[in-house]
């Protein structure tokens, strides 16, 4: 076959295993999506029963129903993130397209989504949001979402109970720093290089959080990196970690 005429034959092949795995991501994430209802209907029907609405429970009922719910609370967690690795893998394999966007947003947006998840575990999210405002970023919208949605879900996950979660954001230089601060599980000293590598999860994290796939930060690295920014950390065991992320500020291209 001429070069050309292979090259043809890969680019098409290549178009059509893209599409497949699109229409896979697709079906995956609308069959999840019908889980994480169907176990959230469940979630408050045992919620009913545990909170006594329905009557009075035998010790034996309620331990019984204490452990459906757990159960019941893994795997909507464990569908949740399965959401999220779905949208981020097909998210990251799109090529990018910047334009000027308002980081403030994306910050008002994601904290509206994890809303739920903050209120089950009692933790206050606060957006310590400049009164004068903050210029315009040069960002993909959809892959800069990615970056600060992993970031607060890793804050939420790895909160204690009844605590609180700032984020902030300030100008250095000719970037937008953004910074998450909880005061939860913290990184362990040994973990501390490796934070950033696929599939890395911490032991404390894994006591805390059986579900995780140690994919969110390699993710969000690489997004923050292909933006121009930078992305770094400070923690302490069990006092906290924040992270911050800096984008360049947008300059009319
Ligand atoms: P996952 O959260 O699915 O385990 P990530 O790639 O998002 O994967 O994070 C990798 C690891 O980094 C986590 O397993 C955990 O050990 C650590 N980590 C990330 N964010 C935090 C945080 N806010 N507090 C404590 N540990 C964190």
């Amino acid at each position: 076959m001429h070069e050309s005429e292979e090259i043809k034959v890969l680019r098409e092949e290549n178009e059509r295993l893209k599409q497949a795995i699109s229409t896979k991501a697709e079906m995956v994430s609308i069959n999840v999506h019908q889980i994480r209802t169907l176990l959230s209907a469940i979630k408050w029907i045992i919620k009913m029963f545990l909170d006594g609405d329905l009557g009075k429970l035998t010790p034996e009922q309620e331990g019984l129903l204490r452990k459906a719910y757990e159960g019941n609370e893994r795997m909507l967690a464990t569908a949740s993130e399965m959401l999220l690795m779905n949208k981020t893998e097909n998210v990251v394999e799109r090529a990018y397209a910047f334009e000027s966007i308002n980081m403030s947003d994306i910050i008002e947006n994601s904290i509206f989504d994890f809303s739920g998840e903050a209120k089950i575990k009692s933790v206050e999210i606060i957006f310590l949001k400049p009164e004068k405002g903050v210029p315009p970023v040069r960002a993909d919208k959809e892959k800069l979402r990615v970056v600060f949605q992993n970031l607060l879900e890793n804050a939420v996950k790895y909160s204690n109970n009844n605590s609180k979660i700032f984020i902030s954001e300030k100008v250095e230089d000719s970037s937008l720093e953004v910074s998450i601060k909880d005061s939860g599980i913290g990184i362990v000293d040994g973990g501390k290089e490796k934070i950033f590598e696929k599939f890395y999860r911490g032991e404390n994290a894994q006591k805390k959080e059986a579900v995780g796939s140690g994919i969110g930060l390699f993710t969000t690295k690489k997004i923050v990196e292909e933006h121009g920014g930078k992305i770094w950390f400070e923690s302490a065991e069990n006092q906290g970690t924040t992270f911050f992320f800096t984008t360049p500020i947008w300059e009319g291209k």
